[in-house]
């Protein structure tokens, strides 16, 4: 399915103009990839009013041939802000706007001293606010990353053993993504046992599996541009009663947040469902972290589901991870993630790996 960059564009200036500027200049890759589809980097793109120009280099000057036959495109041979001021003195630009989410201060300062007579106008989060809801080829680009890394899960699942190592398993999951066929793994994957796991975002190191070990894998794909985001917890062999019923608190909770997951909820009630059963089996304080978040071109995209998040209700089109955890230091963490599309109607959950305790046993 081809994205819809013209719809892209337009919705881009409508959003700029109601800020009256002319012109937008968009320097982060990630957005500049979803206005123009071009996959390089160290590029610009400026949006006018009727064109938008790629600047790039000509080290990516065929890749922009052939990924943006619709922009005009300049090959530029001096430093970026300089070729921006060249671009633009032929189109009698007088306010440029910015997303200063992705411009630097520094940034800001050469272009100040550049563009003399061009008043530079920052409109913070605006192309993240266009992202944060996905067309129907994003949809479609976001469930074949999470197919992808259900089917590297599988094969993945099969190797454990007793005896491997964090790193170990780690480097099996991303070979295992690759033949899948990820482009990437989505971020560093975290293979944590016992009591690694207790830090949410532990690195996998030289901690082995034992039997009657915990393992918390956090892993996603990304797969033309787009990525997925999942946890399971893995036992190795046995379960401890305790484990057996922290893991069923974080199930519950992560049912509730999900079955509040629609159209109009608001961020932080979703995080309130999740939050509310494992506050209420006295785990509270062991969940530090918010419930889920937005992906899509990154991992960690808006909205942010978490309690400080009073403001703002989910979309149709929203794609959020549900991800609450408890964590005992010292002894091990649960976390369970899987990734919900908001439609008109409710949600669909996208990931279909199995998460029944009994299914979780190696
Ligand atoms: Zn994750
Ligand atoms: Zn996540």
């Amino acid at each position: 399915m081809k994205p819809p960059i013209r719809d892209r564009l337009r919705r881009l200036r409508r959003a700029f103009r109601e800020k009256r500027a002319d012109a937008f200049l968009v320097v982060h890759p990630v957005d500049v990839g979803y206005l123009s589809g071009f996959t390089g980097d160290s590029s610009w793109l400026l949006v006018l009013g009727r064109s938008a120009c790629l600047i790039t280099d000509s080290r990516f000057a065929e890749q922009a041939e052939r990924e943006c036959p619709h922009l005009s495109r300049t090959v530029r041979r001096r430093p970026l802000a300089e070729a921006l001021a060249l671009r633009l003195r032929r189109s009698r630009i007088a306010r440029l706007g910015f997303d200063s989410e992705s411009v630097t201060v520094a940034l800001r300062q050469r272009l100040r001293g550049r563009l003399k007579g061009v008043r530079l106008v920052a409109m913070r989060g605006l192309v993240g606010r266009l992202r944060i809801s996905k067309d129907a080829s994003e949809q479609q680009a976001i469930c074949r990353a999470v197919r992808v890394a259900e089917e590297a899960w599988a094969t993945f699942r099969k190797r454990i053993r007793t005896g491997m190592t964090e790193r170990r398993l780690a480097t099996e999951l991303d070979h295992r993504m690759r033949l899948a066929g990820a482009d990437s793994p989505a971020f560093p994957t975290i293979c944590a046992v016992d009591a690694s796991a207790s830090m949410p975002h532990a690195k996998p190191g030289a901690r082995r599996l034992r039997r009657g070990s915990v393992l918390l894998v956090d892993f996603g794909a990304r797969v033309g541009g787009y990525v997925s985001d999942l946890t399971r917890v893995l036992f190795a062999g046995r379960i401890s009663p305790r484990a057996r019923e922290v893991y069923e608190v974080v199930r519950a909770a992560q049912e509730a947040a999900i079955a509040r997951i629609g159209p109009g909820a608001g961020f932080c009630d979703v995080d309130a469902a999740a939050r509310n059963v494992i506050e209420e089996a006295g785990l509270g304080t062991a969940f530090g972290h918010g419930t889920g978040h937005g992906i899509g071109r990154e991992v960690h995209e808006p909205p942010t589901l978490a309690p400080l998040s009073k403001k703002g209700t989910l979309e149709a089109g929203m794609v959020v991870t549900v991800e609450p955890g408890v964590y005992l230091k010292g002894r091990f963490g649960i976390r369970i993630e899987d990734d919900c599309l908001v439609t008109r109607t409710g949600r669909r959950v996208l990931s279909r790996l199995e998460k029944d305790l009994e299914a979780m046993v190696l």
